[in-house]
C-alpha cells in the first residue's frame, strides 16, 4: 500500500477512481490535498487590507475556565486578530466565576461601542449554561454565529454571521472547484458549531444533502453515496477508506490530541480513494480562525451601517 499523498492526483478527478484496497500499479494517484493553511493566509491579508481601510475594528474574547486547548485557541485568535489589525480585548475568568458575572461581563461588552465582536469560547465550565451565556452576546456582534438570530437567518438563506468551521469547509470546497450542485452530500454530525450550520451551506448550495449521527444505523451506507463528505464528530478513524465513495471530496473537521499530535476523523489511508482530502492538521482549521476575523469585519460593517442588520 503507498503512503504518501500526491498532490497532482488532481488530474484524475471526476474520472472514476479504483475502489479500495488498490494494487501498487494502479493509476490512482491519491486525493488533492485541500490545505487550509495557504487560503487562510491569503484571507488573512485581505482582513488586514479591509481592517485598515475600516480603522478601529475590535475584537473581544471571554474564556471561563481552565481547559488547555481553549487557551491556546483564543491566544491564536488573538495573534491573528492583532496580525490583521485587529484590536482585540482577552478577557480570561477562573472556572469558579458565577455565570452572573460571566453574563455582566457579556453585557458590558455588548454595551461598548468600541467593541465589533464578542466571542464566548467554549466550552464553559460544567455547570454553566452554555445556552444563556452564549444567547447574551447581541446578535450583531456574535461574530460566532451561535446565537439564534444568526442560526436563524441561516436556516432562512439569509445569513448574517455564520459559525466559522463551517464556513471554511465551504470556502476550502470553493477554492477548490469541488463541484456542489446537485450533488450528493453527506455530513457525519449534527452539532449547532458544525454539522448543522455546514449541512445548510450545502443546502444552499444545491447539494442534495444527509445529516448522520450517533444514532445512525448504518453510517457506511450513507457516506459510501456522498460526492461530497464531511466528518464532524471527533472519533479519530472513524471514517474508513471502504466508506469513502472514490474520487469523494472529503473535509475532516474531527481534531482529537493524540499522543503523535492532532488527528482527524478520517483514516489517513482515505487519501488514497478520495479525489480531495483536507488534511489534519492544516486542513479546516487554519480557515476557523480566517473565517472568524473575516466575522468581526463584517460584525464592524453592519454596526457602521455600511450593512444592513436586521432589527431585533
Ligand atoms: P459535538 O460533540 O458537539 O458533535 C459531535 C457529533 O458527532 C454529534 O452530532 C454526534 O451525534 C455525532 N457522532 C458522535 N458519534 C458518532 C458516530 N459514531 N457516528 C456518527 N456520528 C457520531 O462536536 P463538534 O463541536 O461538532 O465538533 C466535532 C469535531 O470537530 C471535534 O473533534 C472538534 O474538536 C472538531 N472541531 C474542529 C474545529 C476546527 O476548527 N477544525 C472547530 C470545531 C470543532
Amino acid at each position: 500500500m503507498r503512503a504518501a499523498v500526491f498532490p497532482e492526483a488532481g488530474r484524475f478527478r471526476g474520472r472514476a477512481a479504483p475502489s479500495f484496497p488498490q494494487p501498487l500499479d494502479s493509476p490512482w494517484m491519491g486525493a488533492v490535498l485541500m490545505r487550509g493553511a495557504d487560503l487562510a493566509q491569503r484571507i488573512r491579508a485581505d482582513v488586514a487590507r479591509e481592517a485598515e481601510e475600516l480603522g478601529g475594528t475590535c475584537l473581544a474574547t471571554v474564556l471561563v475556565g481552565d481547559d488547555p486547548a481553549s487557551h491556546v485557541y483564543v491566544t491564536r485568535k488573538h495573534e491573528a486578530a492583532e496580525a490583521a489589525g485587529i484590536e482585540s480585548r482577552d478577557h480570561r475568568l477562573p472556572a469558579s466565576t458565577p455565570e452572573e458575572d460571566v453574563l455582566a461581563l457579556v453585557d458590558e461588552l455588548n454595551e461598548d461601542d468600541g467593541v465589533d465582536g464578542i466571542l464566548v469560547q467554549l466550552p464553559l465550565p460544567p455547570g454553566m449554561d452554555e445556552a444563556r451565556v452564549t444567547e447574551s452576546v447581541l446578535p450583531v456582534k456574535d461574530v460566532d454565529g451561535f446565537h439564534p438570530v444568526n442560526q436563524g437567518h441561516l436556516l432562512l438563506d439569509k445569513p448574517l454571521h455564520v459559525p466559522a468551521t463551517a464556513a471554511g469547509c465551504m470556502e476550502l470546497l470553493r477554492e477548490h472547484g469541488v463541484p456542489l450542485e446537485g450533488q450528493e452530500a453527506v455530513v457525519v454530525g449534527r452539532s449547532q458549531i458544525v454539522g448543522k450550520p455546514v449541512s445548510l451551506l450545502l443546502l444552499a448550495a444545491n447539494a442534495t444533502v444527509t445529516i448522520c449521527h450517533s444514532r445512525t444505523t448504518d453510517l457506511a451506507a450513507q457516506t459510501r453515496r456522498a460526492d461530497v463528505l464531511v466528518a464532524a464528530v471527533g472519533r479519530p478513524g472513524l471514517i474508513t477508506p471502504a466508506m469513502v465513495k472514490p474520487g469523494a471530496a472529503v473535509v475532516d473537521v474531527g481534531i482529537t490530541r493524540a499522543e503523535h499530535g492532532l488527528v482527524g476523523d478520517v483514516d489517513a489511508q482515505v487519501a488514497e480513494v478520495a479525489g480531495w482530502l483536507t488534511p489534519v492538521p492544516g486542513g479546516v482549521g487554519p480557515m476557523t480562525i480566517a473565517m472568524l476575523l473575516r466575522s468581526t469585519l463584517l460584525a464592524a460593517r453592519f454596526r457602521r451601517g455600511l450593512l444592513a442588520f436586521p432589527a431585533a
